[in-house]
């Protein structure tokens, strides 16, 4: 492990920010750095599956003439960064993980459209490296899902860096980009995140703008920052979140300055402690580091309280009713015929059977089913419909809990990273990774996690959790901790 040395990767958003508006530095060493950097690690890491290097350097000539003629306002101008591949970006293919969307080179899916995301960092002068590897339409924990092959944990390559969003967090963790964006489903921004050490935001439901990202679980996907440090996340919410006329569900609230709320200690906060969240199970090393995190979190002035969440241990059953339902309504678009993967066939219909059947993976065939099953005429009802109840039960024990507690402290995920190939045969425990995750994303509420200390080795997340656009409380909340410990200052060495 190392301390951050002064090469140009190692920058905070932040911190290049201010050396960019000082013009000490320009967008395109910093670019270059990260290129070199991506060329250097990607043979061992596979956080990418498109690197656009060449557009890059001209973003970056674009943003330094923005400097040059005092035009650029943005923390994030000129600062490099990746997008997870199921967020459209016009003109540079989007594959979702996916050969379906994937296909060869000549009918690989090149969006015509950018995500709502992605067209407002472009907007600010963002500098686009690429798009990083995931598991497939972000069904999976592991990044083994992915039809361009793993992407490696920067703290031990022989392990997962969780998912799906594990091409994003190794490639801020290794420093392959200056931040990223992820999404997260049941846990897919802050699993990952929690298992390479960066910080990791789930926005609250409808804080961020979904159009233009690949639709897995529609009432449940969000949009969220993972980045080397809580202020970076507070830089890039206050540039992604917001109301959006493209997407019905966003939340017409206004935008907080996130980062002038960041500072001063957690005298008067109520930092919530939930007696579901330390099980039987859990890696000794995760409970010890957590536990000592809120034990800090007191030190600095927060009241620790006692909360229920009694519904906890249905989330992960109601959450594999109502993801798959969502996604196997979603993918029925995917069908061969304009891009992607095709299968011909001698009928329109077979064509269509042959190109799902060999362009989805077997992870998304496997939801496709559950999902189609649990809709289906007579099991509607005792599914579908059941879900949704406990679904209402888990948002009613957060209501109950926030009327407390001002936020959520516990684990983001029982153990540290795991080997890859340990899991794959057994997807139930695959899901077990997230049982700490879901219920927010059930809830709709917001999370984020923090590196809070490591457990033989591999970096251990702290979860914070706040109440539907509470990410102000829960990024004071995560900064208070981080300047109060090193963990955010400790990076793999490559
Ligand atoms: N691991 C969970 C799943 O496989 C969550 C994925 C996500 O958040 N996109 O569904």
């Amino acid at each position: 492990m190392s301390s951050v040395t002064n090469e140009l990767y190692n920058l905070t958003i932040h911190e290049a920010a201010d050396l960019l508006a000082k013009r000490e530095l320009s967008s395109q060493e910093l670019t270059r750095a990260c290129i070199e950097r991506i060329s250097r690690l990607e043979p061992q890491l596979n956080a990418f599956i498109t690197v656009t290097s060449h557009r890059a350097l001209e973003l970056a000539e674009a943003a330094d003439l923005a400097f040059k003629a005092g035009e650029a306002t943005s923390p994030l101008c000129g600062v490099p960064m990746a997008l997870k591949d199921v967020i459209v970006t016009e003109g540079v293919a989007t594959t979702a993980g996916s050969r379906i969307l994937g296909g060869d080179d000549r009918r690989r899916y090149i969006p015509p459209y950018a995500a709502t995301v992605a067209g407002r960092l472009r907007s600010v002068g963002a500098v686009l490296l690429g798009k990083t590897n995931m598991d497939e339409f972000a069904m999976g924990s592991s990044n083994e899902n992915s039809a361009y092959g793993p992407a490696h944990n920067p703290w031990d390559v022989s392990r997962v860096p969780g998912g799906s969003s594990g091409g994003s967090a190794a490639a801020t963790s290794a420093r392959e980009a200056l931040y990223t964006l992820g999404s997260d489903t049941g846990g897919s921004i802050r699993q990952p995140a929690a298992f390479v050490g960066c910080v990791g935001l789930k926005p609250s439901y409808g804080r961020v703008s979904r159009y233009g990202l690949i639709a897995f679980g529609s009432s449940l996907d969000q949009i969220g920052p993972l980045t080397k440090d809580v202020r970076d996340a507070a830089l890039v919410m206050e540039q992604i979140a917001g109301v959006d006329p493209c997407d019905a569900t966003t939340l017409d609230a206004p935008v907080p300055k996130y980062t002038e709320q960041l500072g001063g200690d957690l005298r008067g906060m109520r930092v919530g402690l939930a007696r579901e969240y330390f099980v039987e199970g859990m890696e000794a090393g995760v409970k010890s580091a957590v536990e000592t995190a809120i034990k800090q979190l007191q030190s600095l002035g927060a009241e620790i309280v006692e909360v229920s969440l009694p519904h906890t241990d249905y989330g992960l059953a109601a959450y594999y009713i109502i993801a798959p339902a969502e996604a196997s309504a979603n993918l029925a678009r995917f069908d061969g015929v304009k891009y992607g993967y095709s299968h011909p066939a001698n009928s329109i219909i077979d064509s269509y059977m042959q190109t799902r059947q060999d362009g989805f993976g077997a992870e998304v065939k496997r939801r496709i089913m559950l999902g189609a099953y649990a809709l289906s005429a007579g099991y509607y009802d005792a599914y579908y419909l059941k879900a949704q109840k406990v679904r209402t039960l888990i948002k009613r024990d957060y209501d109950e809990a926030f009327k407390k507690v001002d936020v959520i402290a516990g684990p983001v995920t029982p153990t540290t990273a795991f080997k890859i190939g340990e899991k794959v045969a057994d997807p139930l425990t695959m899901y077990l990774n997230d049982v700490y995750t879901i219920p927010g994303n059930l809830a709709g509420i917001c999370g984020i996690s923090v590196p809070c200390g490591f457990s033989n080795g591999l970096p251990v997340g702290l979860h914070l959790q706040g109440p539907v656009l509470g990410e102000a409380t829960i990024l004071k909340v995560a900064y208070a901790y981080e300047q109060a410990t090193a963990w955010h200052k400790q990076w793999p060495e490559l």
